[in-house]
């Protein structure tokens, strides 16, 4: 692995368990968050660098005083409703900051970058299980600000010596199994915290949005992804990277589907509670199944999910939302 890795977004969800992966490897990760979603006290392992990433001055600042090897981009907003809403805030955001970034890595000599992307860049899918030759067209600006992104990286690889890893997460879910870190999203949109939540009775009951949806039991279907497994994943890439390996595009996912009633099931059989739910009106936007062919990563990167039960994600996830009210 590189020595001196930038983590953009290193205090957000997903960015924050890379960081303590990587410091279970030995290695110090220098963060480099605007605050905007993340949480401060979610970086642990390192130095925190409080900048926007379309703040040229600053990002060139830090690259040069850590003396910055690789980077690991986490650093964008995520909400696919607020996407469709604010879709500006996104474009400005996601892809000046991606902008910038990639200027001043080009500026500073640092060749080698791993980039959260996802399955929202694919839209509908014309078959399942989604593999990487499955055409991208994404149906709302978040997906399309990574799709765009992932344009950006090929073609500055290839009118240079960039190298990346696009790495398309399906649904992340799950927390630290130490629970040192935890899913915290603000405002809470995805579905097994607000599940929790509910059976917690710190959120309102649950919407289960739409069960007239061609899937077996009508809800929708994810292929949901430990996030310690996610941020392995990354690991993998880095060292895949600093190998002197060639740009790759892949999707983590596990390969298997579960439906929201399936996720609801397993909260209630985990937090030994019942989940309150009403009936809601489909969520717009959301593709009826989503499921990973996980081969590729395998193939490139020897990476296979582990931690592929859902009882276990929302076994780990749990904690945190025992004591919402106290953490917010
Ligand atoms: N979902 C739901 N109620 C909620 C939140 C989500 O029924 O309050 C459903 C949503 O329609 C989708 C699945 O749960 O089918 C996963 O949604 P989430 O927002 O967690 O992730 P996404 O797939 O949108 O990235």
């Amino acid at each position: 692995l590189p020595k001196r890795i930038l983590v953009t977004g290193g205090a957000g969800y997903i960015g924050s368990h890379f960081c303590k992966a990587l410091a279970q490897e030995g290695i110090e990760p220098v963060v480099i968050d605007n605050l905007s979603r993340g949480h401060k006290d979610a970086v642990k392992w390192g130095p925190l660098e409080v900048a926007d990433l379309r703040d040229r001055e600053a990002v060139m600042r830090v690259l040069t005083r850590h003396e910055i090897e690789a980077v690991v981009h986490f650093a964008a907003l995520a909400y696919v409703g607020e996407s469709m809403v604010r879709p500006q805030l996104y474009y400005d955001n996601n892809l000046g900051g991606m902008s910038v970034l990639m200027s001043a890595l080009a500026a500073t000599g640092v060749n080698k970058i791993v980039f959260s992307s996802t399955c929202a860049t694919y839209g509908i899918p014309d078959h399942l299980p989604i593999t990487e030759e499955t055409p991208q067209n994404p149906i709302n600006p978040y997906g399309r600000t990574k799709l765009v992104s992932e344009w950006m990286l090929r073609d500055a690889a290839a009118a240079s010596d960039l190298r990346y890893a696009a790495l398309r997460y399906f649904n992340a879910a799950g927390a630290d199994s130490e629970a040192e870190i935890g899913e915290r999203h603000l405002p809470e949109t995805h579905l097994i915290p607000l599940a929790l939540m509910a059976a917690f009775g710190s959120a309102p009951p649950l919407k289960l949005f739409g069960t007239d949806y061609d899937t077996p039991d009508g809800t929708c279907i994810r292929d949901y992804i430990h996030v310690e497994d996610l941020a392995r994943a990354h690991l993998l890439a880095l060292s895949h990277l600093e190998s002197g390996g060639d740009s790759l595009a892949v999707n983590l996912g596990t390969g298997t589907g579960a439906s929201v009633r399936e996720v609801i099931d397993a909260v209630t059989a985990v937090s030994g509670r019942s989940v309150p739910y009403e009936l809601a009106p489909r969520r717009e936007g959301d593709p009826a199944a989503l499921v990973a062919d996980p081969t590729r990563a395998f193939e490139i990167l020897g990476f296979r999910a582990r931690l592929r039960d859902l009882n276990r994600m929302v076994e780990d996830a749990m904690p945190w939302f025992q004591v919402e009210t106290e953490r917010v």
